[in-house]
């Protein structure tokens, strides 16, 4: 059999956006994905196909040894596998890529490397900082903070790198940070010198200081900042005050849960990540074929017999054309002659892709102006379908806009073209989450992701999920499902759209504190600035670089 590739890819600092073209391909092609911690798992959601390997270290046990992992891959590969060793940042930067290279080399597989954009650059680079810069900076040193720098014999050769102007770019020195910079000062460097740590750089969570050499241990850790963090020593580092060009986020590091089914949770996570929250996505449910889809098949047999077709959301028009094309052998072309309504600006858009353009577009809830403002669309005794979804709970009422048709004398027939179920291990997820780190905001956007959620947890554990985390909810309809199973929302949307839903909870944490954001950041104490969520860089003014 022939052998397969390695692929030594960098996965960028965090930011998925940071992400390589290259890397990109080589994650879609591979069999295999073998991964550390990473700071963004969307990362991996271009390995469509591959089984994910994660090789790092877990909390509570120790890194899987390097041996081991080189095995793996050279196992991987000699079984004709497509292998992707991903790493943060770039491979061949305190990765160890080196060592994968040469022991692939050595058992004689091709292996290749895709350079990624590493942190030791651009996390400087998202807190406004160059690392080199014309008569500031002539160089930039790499080098990690690991080992004791008091250590005789550290390879790392402090007294040079104190000398000079050079820009230094520390990694893996948070646990040694006072004791690196005590010794940098002790071997000449000037205890006045700007340095900046970076923490979780590139990513919403990001958060930095700048101090000086003397200070900037007891500003650390009275901000508490932590690893991952890049420390630059040098005179760049003050250039944050005025570079820093993040802007201000009002989500800023927020962790957000995203409850939507995973099909359609993309544009709510989009939403919050550009306001600076850090999306999470745990969909509760998901949208399946209608239990008996006899009616919808009736109706799209019969289309001749309907005067329009009202899509109610992308998930109607998906589910029609699918069952159109693979039970009715149909394509769009059955639609025609038909008067068409879409919902929304996403149903509008779903049914565009299809090469329709919708003829009705109402905005969800003011059928009744429409109706009046068009007197030639009142449907007196017109034939409508109305393909919608089942709850999986029971019966559900008749669609508003079906109640809103009929009152104008419209025949209207509503049937099954899909339904909502529950995904399980939703519970199970959460806890992980929470006991990895704090949830900020748990947001619905329909009646039935309520329940399915609500359906996971004991009522104490809703109770206590209440403490812990705000519940969001999109409207008034999705709020007293929310308070009927006990999950009592503290922020709710005043327009049901996801804007809507995204400026409430904007609205809540801006009264919540002012935007506390992750990790104590220093409430009550702005003047001697803490750390900054926003990405913005704080500063003493104490300090005088
Ligand atoms: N190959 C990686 C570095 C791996 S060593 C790269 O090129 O970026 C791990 C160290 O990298 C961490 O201890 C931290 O110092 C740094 N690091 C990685 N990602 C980071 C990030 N997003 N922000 C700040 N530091 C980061």
């Amino acid at each position: 059999m022939d052998s397969g590739v390695i692929y030594l890819v960098g996965a960028g600092p965090g930011d998925p956006g940071l992400l390589t073209c290259r890397a990109v391909e080589t994650l879609q092609q591979a069999d295999a994905v073998l991964y550390d911690r990473l700071l963004d798992n969307r990362v991996l959601e271009h390995a469509t196909k591959a089984e994910l390997v994660f090789v790092g270290k877990r909390p509570d046990r120790h890194a899987v040894p390097q041996e081991e992992i080189n095995a793996l891959l050279i196992a991987r590969a000699r079984r004709g596998e497509t292998v992707v060793r991903l790493k943060g940042g770039d491979p061949f930067v305190f990765g160890r890529g080196g060592e994968e290279a040469l022991a692939a080399r050595a058992a004689g597989l091709q292996c290749e490397i895709v350079p990624g954009i590493t942190s030791a650059i651009a996390a400087p680079a998202y807190a406004g900082i160059p690392v080199t810069h014309r008569g500031l900076a002539p160089g930039v040193t790499i080098v990690t903070g690991h080992e004791d720098p008091a250590k005789p014999d550290s390879q790392v050769d402090w007294q040079r790198l104190a000398a000079g102007e050079e820009t230094l770019v520390i990694l893996m020195g948070m646990a040694r940070l006072s004791a690196i910079a005590e010794t940098l000062i002790a071997h000449g460097r000037a205890a006045d010198t700007p340095v900046a740590v970076i923490e979780n750089g590139t990513h919403p969570e990001q958060r930095s200081v700048v101090a000086t050499l003397a200070s900037i241990g007891a500003r650390v850790q009275h901000a508490g900042l932590g690893s991952p963090a890049i420390v630059v020593v040098g005179k760049v580092a003050a250039l944050a005050h005025e570079l820093a060009w993040l802007p201000e986020r009002p989500l800023a590091g927020r962790r957000v849960v995203v409850t939507r089914a995973q099909a359609h949770a993309g544009e709510l996570a989009r939403l919050l990540r550009n306001c600076g929250a850090y999306p999470i996505e745990v969909p509760v449910i998901e949208t399946a074929p209608p239990e008996d889809p006899g009616a919808l098949d009736a109706a799209l047999s019969n289309l001749k017999g309907y005067d329009a077709v009202v899509f109610v959301s992308v998930n109607a028009v998906e589910a029609c054309f699918e069952r159109l094309r693979t039970v009715h052998r149909l394509d769009a072309r059955a639609l025609a002659g038909l008067e068409l309504w879409a919902l929304g600006s996403r149903t509008v858009e779903a049914l565009k892709q299809r090469g329709i353009e919708a003829d009705v577009n109402p905005r969800n809830h003011d059928l009744a102006s429409l109706l009046e403002r068009e007197p030639a669309r009142a449907p007196s005794g017109r034939r409508y379908l109305l393909p919608r979804g089942a709850a999986w709970w029971g019966a559900s009422r008749s669609l508003e806009i079906a109640d809103a048709l009929a009152t104008h004398g419209a025949r209207v027939e509503e049937v099954n073209a899909y339904r909502s179920v529950p995904v399980s291990g939703v519970r199970e997820r959460l806890q992980r989450l929470l006991e990895e780190k704090r949830i900020d905001a748990i947001t619905f956007t329909s009646s039935s992701a309520v329940r399915s959620f609500a359906a996971e947890f004991p009522a104490a554990e809703l109770a206590e999920l209440c403490s812990q985390s705000a519940i969001a909810s999109i409207g008034p309809l999705t709020s007293a499902t929310a308070r009927e199973v006990g999950l009592p929302p503290r922020v709710e949307a005043a327009e049901s759209t996801l804007s809507g839903l995204l400026e409430a909870l904007i609205a809540h944490f801006a009264a919540d504190g002012g935007g506390a954001g992750p990790g104590g950041a220093g409430a009550g104490d702005a003047s001697d600035a803490g750390p900054s969520p926003a990405g913005t860089v704080t500063f003493n003014e104490r300090d005088g670089a």
